[in-house]
């Protein structure tokens, strides 16, 4: 008892990133379990007590998916402008500058090319730390150019989402990269090239809306929010209480709205067997057509 006093007493309090728990050692927030913080990011970010899923930063998860020393970056070209003049407690402008500067990319996302087990894939990975992981015209922009370049070079699309929704200071143009991820998705169904959709914690508003619940496979981590609106948004709304585990992965799961629920150390190994799966299918489909123009002949 005494040592963990110490250790707490001893507490650096500058963090190595927002995403996990600062500190040599924390308690889990599931668990209540004291962890070795080296432990925990050595474990991707899973309680090794008790599997619960904390969030990861986008660097982590990209090497969590992508083979050694394959990835690479084709976001961070186009920035942000302003077009409302937003200003709330501090100007748009301002806020970006200091979440480019303390998180070093110049929005929400991470994408890039890479192979996933020998798979050549496009890789979408969204950053909640930054302004929420909010979808603004950058964001979207990103999105439709990775599809789009996947499509053009062959490669499945993979997308790690975790988001707030729009980004409301960019207003309807926020909105408006909805349609326009929507619509660059389909150029990977033109050409038979699955799109694979991983939901991770929190996944919420016009970005389930759109992109992350178009996959042709969906998945989700354990005990995700996955939502359109918030619980307290429906709660107050609708006057009723909510079922246990609602908007969760396994309750998403149960009603149909998502194909699994995968442990993050599962993930890359499902995603490898899904895209082959995905892949072969759509090859013997494309075989099927041939044969049945040659009989039509
Ligand atoms: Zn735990």
């Amino acid at each position: 008892m005494a040592l963990e006093r110490w250790f707490r007493r001893n507490r650096p309090t500058r963090k190595e990133d927002d995403n996990a728990p600062a500190g040599l050692w924390l308690k889990c927030e599931a668990c209540s379990a004291q962890i070795y913080r080296k432990d925990l990011v050595a474990n991707a970010y899973v309680c090794p007590e008790c599997g619960h899923h904390y969030r990861m930063p986008v660097e982590a998860r990209i090497e969590l998916l992508a083979d050694a020393g394959s990835f690479e970056p084709w976001s961070g070209g186009i920035q942000a402008e302003d077009p409302l003049g937003f200003v709330d407690t501090q100007p748009y402008p301002e806020r970006l500058e200091k979440n480019r500067q303390k998180h070093g990319r110049p929005d929400a996302i991470v994408t890039g090319g890479a192979t996933l087990d020998g798979e050549a894939i496009g890789l979408v990975v969204m950053d909640f730390q930054f302004l929420g992981g909010s979808m603004g015209s950058v964001v979207g922009e990103e999105i439709a150019r990775a599809a789009e370049r996947s499509a053009q070079e062959g490669r499945a699309l993979v997308a790690v989402t975790a988001s707030g929704g729009a980004r409301m200071q960019e207003g309807a143009l926020s909105l408006m990269q909805m349609a326009k991820t929507t619509v660059a998705l389909e150029l990977l169904a033109e050409r038979g090239l699955p799109f694979v959709s991983v939901l991770t914690d929190p996944t919420t508003g016009g970005v389930t809306a759109s992109f992350a619940t178009l996959g042709d496979v969906i998945y989700a981590e354990p005990g995700a929010l996955i939502s359109f609106a918030g619980p307290r948004v429906i709660q107050q709304t609708i006057k009723q209480d909510l079922p246990e585990g609602f908007q969760r992965s396994e309750f998403l799961l149960e009603k149909g709205m998502l194909d699994d629920v995968v442990s993050r150390k599962a993930l890359k190994e499902r995603l490898a067997v899904t895209i082959r799966l995905l892949r072969a299918g759509s090859v013997a489909r494309e075989r099927e057509k041939g044969v049945g123009r040659a009989a039509a002949l």
